[in-house]
């Protein structure tokens, strides 16, 4: 059976209130095994939980939680305390993130944006857990960060939502990560983005959604959302030559390379 991973996607927020079951049936019979849902948001709000929670629930769901750059100005002691006692109480959360730098909306100011990432990569190195991260109009100051906090660290983690020059792709595996493409890989005036992904190496990619946002070709201006992720593979699978199924697989090999879970084809 063909099979695909949705290794970013935000299935727990209020977008998917009215369907979110049917949202995780579609996916399910699209072929996609597991969805690394991430909790985003108000560390306070309760989102992580949430976040959590909906992977307790679901087989095909796992979850990360961190704090997003946006949000990076919320974070204090208590934020910090609730994200390590769910880090460290629930098997389902595989990852840290997404945490990173957004220099393109600076929601949080720069130099908070850079200290709490650095805080979270620490947290995330101590519970040996890969992170997910969030990158936009700040490769420069990502790389850097990234190369002085994770210094050997083998199952680093993936640069979600790659939207990056192919040389921070380059230098980004050599830290040992992996690269996620979402629905903009499909995109019409995405050429550069397309020509990064042809060059890069297969067992360095990995595919989301990133839903709600981001919906692929030929679905814009839907909601997005798991099932989707196949017109992502359709187009990967369509630069390096490949059959759908050929980059399904690997893709779904590398995300479990890096997270570390067990197939999930068989029904429980
Ligand atoms: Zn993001
Ligand atoms: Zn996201």
């Amino acid at each position: 059976m063909i099979q695909f991973i949705d290794s970013h996607c935000h299935i727990d927020g209020p977008e998917y209130d009215a369907d979110r079951e049917e949202v995780i049936a579609r996916a399910r019979a699209a072929g996609v095994t597991v969805m690394l849902n991430v909790g985003t948001g108000d560390p306070h709000s309760g989102a992580f939980e949430r976040a959590v929670h909906l992977a307790e629930q679901h087989k095909e769901v796992y979850a990360a939680v961190g704090v997003h750059p946006h949000d990076a100005k919320l974070w204090d002691a208590a934020a910090e305390g609730r994200l390590i006692a769910l880090a460290n109480q629930s098997s389902r959360v595989i990852a840290w993130g997404e945490i990173g730098l957004d220099y393109h909306y600076d929601h949080s100011p720069r130099d908070v944006q850079r200290e709490i990432f650095r805080r979270q990569l620490r947290l995330a190195r101590e519970r040996n857990l890969p992170v997910v991260i969030h990158s936009r109009e700040a490769d420069y100051d990502t790389i850097a960060i990234l190369g002085e906090e994770l210094t050997a660290y083998e199952r680093a983690g993936v640069m979600h939502c790659f939207g990056g020059s192919l040389q921070m792709a380059r230098q980004a595996i050599d830290l040992g990560f992996f690269i996620s493409f979402a629905g903009n890989l499909t995109f019409k005036k995405a050429n550069d983005l397309r020509d990064a992904a042809r060059q890069l190496p297969l067992n360095g990619l990995m595919i989301e959604t990133d839903c709600p946002y981001l919906t692929p070709v030929p679905y814009r201006g839907k909601r997005n959302e798991p099932a989707r992720v196949v017109e992502t593979a359709r187009c990967l699978a369509e630069l390096h030559g490949m059959d759908l199924d050929e980059i399904g697989a690997a893709t779904s090999e590398n995300f479990k390379k890096l997270f570390l879970i067990e197939n999930q084809e068989s029904p429980p």
